[in-house]
């Protein structure tokens, strides 16, 4: 990878923590206890329930992206950024694009699932 590449991810990383930080911010009002004594709004009481699991399943979802990120930019600080942690082969840019915190490479990624 070239230092222009690791700039770009190194941004695109930062970028992406950003945006599941104001993410988070907002699933966590949405996951706020429900009353029990009201609805809220139009949603019934099952219907907030519902909607209150699925911002707590988004939120987990991103409390791991975030920590999987906080790895993958300290391994561009270790200059290990982009290295598969299997078979130690460079991670094809594509797949770093779209899963700028992937830490396997597409085939040793496909072996461990
Ligand atoms: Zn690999």
């Amino acid at each position: 990878m070239t230092p222009k590449e690791l700039d770009y991810f190194k941004d695109l990383l930062e970028q992406t923590r950003e945006e599941l930080s104001a993410d988070l911010s907002q699933l966590k009002e949405e996951a706020k206890p429900v009353s029990p004594d009201k609805g809220l709004g139009r949603l019934t009481r099952q219907e907030a329930l519902l909607a209150q699991n699925i911002a707590k399943d988004a939120i987990e979802a991103r409390e791991r992206r975030l920590v999987a990120i906080a790895g993958a930019l300290g391994r561009v600080k270790d200059g290990k950024y982009g290295i598969c942690l299997e078979c130690e082969e460079e991670i094809a840019l594509q797949r770093l694009k779209a899963s700028p915190e992937a830490v396997f490479c597409i085939s040793c990624a496909r072996a461990r699932s």
